[in-house]
């Protein structure tokens, strides 16, 4: 039987367009009975997440740029007049200039490494600060991450330091709000064909070669990432936190 998140309250970050991850996770919170609060980054792509956001009937519909003060604070407002409460958070949004992006670890700008470290990463700690009060009875707070961030994956640039940097502030996270029953998860699902990853040069080589080398030689869907997500913001997963978690089919674990 799925995990039922009934009478839970969870806002979503990082849809773009029905290929998001984040949408596959909005579709399984909102299948397993969740009320959701759903942002779009800007008016070019509230045209896209707006109908999305519509067809999971979600209470909430606003406009973040994580780099924004001023949006950040109006969304936990309206989300403490809405509902009072907040029991998950999903992160699912990475950033990074495509120049630094493309270019060597080495080479990459102060300027491109404050972008993508700030928009990727540190946009984690305020939604977590602004969840905070609100997860009145404890809650969970989800990020993306990527392989990337543990292992050199050719092309990854320097999203996989910025990778690193997420995956150690769930630990710092997790350990700091544990007291107050708030959990903070990684999910790192294996390579899927979105808006973000097509800034990747070479991804389809990335995605076939992940799929080859994976134990069951499958690739992943958004689906199966939001199925995971489910289980994660469910009171079924209360004693894990701290955790970043594959779906990759197996990929981790596979030497080369
Ligand atoms: P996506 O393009 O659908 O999502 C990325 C999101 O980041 C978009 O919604 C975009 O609007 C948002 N974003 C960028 N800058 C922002 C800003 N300043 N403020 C608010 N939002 C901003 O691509 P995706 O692949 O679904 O990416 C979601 C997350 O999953 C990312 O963290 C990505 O690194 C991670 N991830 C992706 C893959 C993959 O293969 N696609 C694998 C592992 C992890």
């Amino acid at each position: 039987m799925s995990s039922t998140l009934k009478g839970k309250k969870g806002l979503i970050v990082g849809i773009a367009n029905e290929q998001s991850i984040a949408w596959g996770c909005a579709q399984a919170f909102h299948a397993a009975g969740a009320e959701l609060a759903i942002t779009y980054l800007n008016d070019k792509t509230e045209h896209f997440v707006r109908p999305l956001a519509e067809k999971v009937q979600a209470r909430i519909i606003l406009p973040l740029d994580v780099q924004n003060e001023n949006q950040m604070s109006e969304l936990f407002q309206a989300i403490e007049e809405t509902w009072d409460n907040l029991d998950f958070v999903l992160h699912a949004v990475a950033y990074a200039p495509q120049k630094d992006l493309h270019g060597r670890v080495i080479d990459c700008s102060v300027s491109g490494f404050l972008t993508a470290m700030d928009i990727s990463c540190h946009s984690l700690l305020r939604l977590a600060k602004g969840a905070e009060p609100l997860m009145k009875k404890g809650g969970c707070i989800l990020t993306a991450s990527y392989y990337g961030g543990e292992k050199v994956v050719e092309n990854y640039g320097i999203m996989g330091p910025v990778k690193a940097a997420l995956e150690s502030s769930v630990r710092y996270l997790a350990a700091e709000l544990g007291w107050k029953g708030i959990r903070v998860n990684a999910l790192s699902p294996g390579p899927i064909a979105t808006r973000a990853a097509s800034g990747i040069s070479d991804f389809a080589d990335l995605m076939e070669a992940a799929c080859l080398r994976s134990p069951g030689c499958e690739t992943v869907s958004i689906d199966s990432v939001g199925a995971y997500a489910r289980f994660l913001v469910s009171d079924e997963a209360r004693f894990v936190t701290g955790s970043t978690v594959y779906i990759d089919a197996g990929y981790n674990i596979m030497a080369g």
